[in-house]
Formats: C-alpha cells, structure tokens, sequence
C-alpha cells in the first residue's frame, strides 16, 4: 500500500536551447519588474551579459565565492537594498544561484535563475551560508526562484571535468533520493528518470565534438529531474557527507559529490535492495553499482578526496562532525568505524566494492 505525503513546489520552467535572452525578457515583463540585480560570478561574466542582453539591469553583481560566505550575503544584500532591487536574476553555477538566496532569504525578493552547471540549486527552495568554516542549510520557499531558465546554449563554456563532476553531482541528487528522509513514489520516479538522463548526456559532454548540444541538454533535463526529486526527498547520507566535508575543509562541492557517491552506494546499495534495483535498472545494469562505477570510468570521473583537497588527518574529525547529521531514514546503521572506512575509501580513491563497505 502507498501512504505518503509528497509536496510538489510552485516553480516556472522555461527549456530551451538558445532561448535564455528571449526567456528572461518575458519573465521580466511578466513579473512587472522595474530594477533588476544581475548576480553573476566574473567567470560567468561573458554569459552573464549575452543572457541579458534584451533586459535592462539596475544593478550587476559579481562579488561570488563558494558556499555563499556570510560577509558576502550581507553586502549583497545591502546592494540591493541600495539600489531598491525588486527582482534578482542569477546567471551562473550553484555559488551564484545560493548568493541570490541569500539575499532572497532576508529581502523576499523574487528570484529568476538562470544555471550554467548541473547542481540543481535553482530547484530547490534549500539555502546554505558558511560562517567560520560551517556551513549552515536551512529550508524557506521564499528562497525558491520564481522561474527557472534552462538552456544547454550557455553551458557550453563550462570545461569537460567540471561539466562530468557537476553531472555526478546531479546523479548523486537522484540516488540519495532513494532512501532520504522524505523519499516516496513520487520524487523516486523523477530521480529515476534523472539518473537515465544523466547517464545519457554525461557520456555525450565526454566523448562529443564541441559544436554538439544534445548530451548537455539532455543532463540539463536530468539536472532538473535530480534536484526536484532531492527537494522534495531532502537530503540522505550522502549528502549529509559532502555537505560537511564542504562546509569544515572548503572542498570543491561538485567533485566532492562525484568521488563520494559511488561509496556510498556500495555502503547503502545491499541494505536499500528495492532502491538498488530501480537505480540499476535506470542505469541498464544488473547492479546499480555496476552501472555507477561504468559511467564514472566512462567519464574519467573524478576519485580520491586525496586529489580534492581533503587531508588525511582530517578524516578521524570529519567522521565525528557527519555522525550526528546522518538521517534517522539511513538504511544501514551508520557507526564511527564504518563511516571511517567508507571516508578513508573514499579519500584513497580505492575501488568502490560493496564487498570492501559491508564489515
Ligand atoms: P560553482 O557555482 O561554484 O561553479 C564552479 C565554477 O564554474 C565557478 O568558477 C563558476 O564561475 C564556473 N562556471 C559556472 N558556469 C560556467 C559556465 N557555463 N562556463 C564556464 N564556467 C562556469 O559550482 P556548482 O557546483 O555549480 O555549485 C556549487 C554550490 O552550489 C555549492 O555551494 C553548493 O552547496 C550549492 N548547491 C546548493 C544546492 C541547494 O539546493 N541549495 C544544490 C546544489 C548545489
């Protein structure tokens, strides 16, 4: 019998390659804004001012760092207030979607975003801010955009690796939503169908000449699916993980995700078996994890924490920091000694095996 309660929540989605200037001027208008703040990273810059190009803006704001620091929230939200912004449009990865947050957060203005990678924030009404190394989540639809602008066109700049990480980012929205908190029928159905385009797209970014757009139009479908199936799960373990390990060490959040997540699955996958075998049969393969560890050594996916800037003597504290948040819904009892193999594992970039997870 199915018993759950599923919320779905109010977003406008504009798809299509080639589209962003177009879309956005109509939201514009739509939206009866008169002073516009364009946040935008500077290497999104470029993007940036050909997606604006038929609007005009009050204000553009670069001043964007990872994990949205809590003295750049302030002072982008004292520009807004300066500058009497009623809407805020951000044009660029989940640093600068997260800025807009938490401006968002604070004001109530709405929020038009427009992504350039694959990390979903744009979908999720989830905003984190990093105060003396810890990074603080919290959940408030007012942080969750208005509309949201797809388009493959503008993430042809981001480079292959990083394309491939943010990708696995995305993948790991869709699995961990498998056994998170709130996971039921609904949002297991999107995460599905996300992993299937993801694994589709990735390898295309991977292996296409540059000129072609299905492969990162095809993961920016599955990016979407993946973060509107994790809103509405919420986070499990594995994002629990990263999210700490981010937040204390300053580790690159999307190939973070990606090094962490086949580890994961091999802990999780045999204690979760009717998780395991919708993600296997979405990936094609008997195993879940078979399909996992293929796709990543297809995509030449990032593997060692080592090789992200996580040192070894950190790893004892981080496993003391992650226990208290891993989520009561966990399949598998989580311990101090098996959180430590799966970290060190991970840190290693020793090969994923459910075999080398289950002791
Ligand atoms: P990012 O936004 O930091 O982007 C990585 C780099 O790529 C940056 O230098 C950026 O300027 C550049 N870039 C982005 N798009 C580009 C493009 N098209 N071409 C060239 N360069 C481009 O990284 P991210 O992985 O997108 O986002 C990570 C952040 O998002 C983290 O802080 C994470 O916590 C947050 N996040 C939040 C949620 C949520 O629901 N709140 C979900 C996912 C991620």
């Amino acid at each position: 019998m199915n018993t759950f309660e599923h919320v779905t929540l109010p977003q406008r989605v504009l798809f299509g390659a080639g589209r962003a200037a177009e879309n956005l001027h109509s939201e514009v208008e739509r939206l009866g804004a008169c002073a516009v703040m364009v946040i935008a990273g500077s290497s999104e810059e470029a993007i940036a001012a050909s997606v604006t190009s038929q609007i005009t803006a009050a204000l553009y704001y670069d001043d964007v760092a990872p994990h949205v620091p809590i003295d750049k929230a302030v002072k982008a939200r004292a520009a807004a207030h300066e500058y009497a912004i009623d809407l805020l449009v951000c044009i660029g990865g989940g640093s600068t979607t997260g800025l807009a947050k938490a401006v968002a957060l604070t004001t109530g203005l709405p929020i038009v975003a427009v992504p350039t990678t694959y990390a979903g924030s744009e979908a999720t009404n989830v905003w984190g801010l990093t105060e003396h190394s810890h990074k603080t989540t919290g959940v408030d639809d007012t942080v969750l955009p208005v509309t949201v602008i797809y388009d493959a066109e503008l993430t042809r700049t981001l480079p292959v690796d990083l394309s491939v990480a943010s990708g696995l980012n995305a993948l790991a929205h869709c699995v961990d939503s498998m056994w998170a908190p709130r996971t039921d029928p609904i949002n297991q159905s999107l995460a599905v169908e996300g992993i299937r385009a993801l694994s589709t797209g990735l390898p295309a970014i991977r292996t296409a000449d540059p000129d072609t757009l299905a492969g990162r139009d095809e993961a920016l479908y599955g990016a979407y699916l993946s973060a509107v199936a994790f809103a509405s799960a919420g986070s499990g373990m594995h994002h629990k993980i990263c999210h700490v390990l981010g937040g204390a060490y300053n580790l690159p959040h999307a190939q973070t995700h990606a090094v962490v997540l086949p580890y994961v699955l091999a802990f999780l996958g045999p204690s979760a078996p009717a998780a395991e075998a919708r993600i296997a049969a979405a990936f094609g393969t008997p195993r879940a994890l078979d399909g996992l560890n293929t796709l990543r050594s297809s995509l030449d996916a990032p593997t060692a924490l080592a090789d992200h800037g996580l040192a070894e003597e950190n790893i004892t504290k981080a496993v003391e920091l992650i226990l208290p948040y891993i989520p009561a819904s966990t399949p598998r009892p989580v311990t101090s000694d098996n959180l430590e193999a799966l970290l060190r594992a991970a840190w290693a970039g020793d090969p994923p095996t459910t075999e080398a997870l289950q002791s």
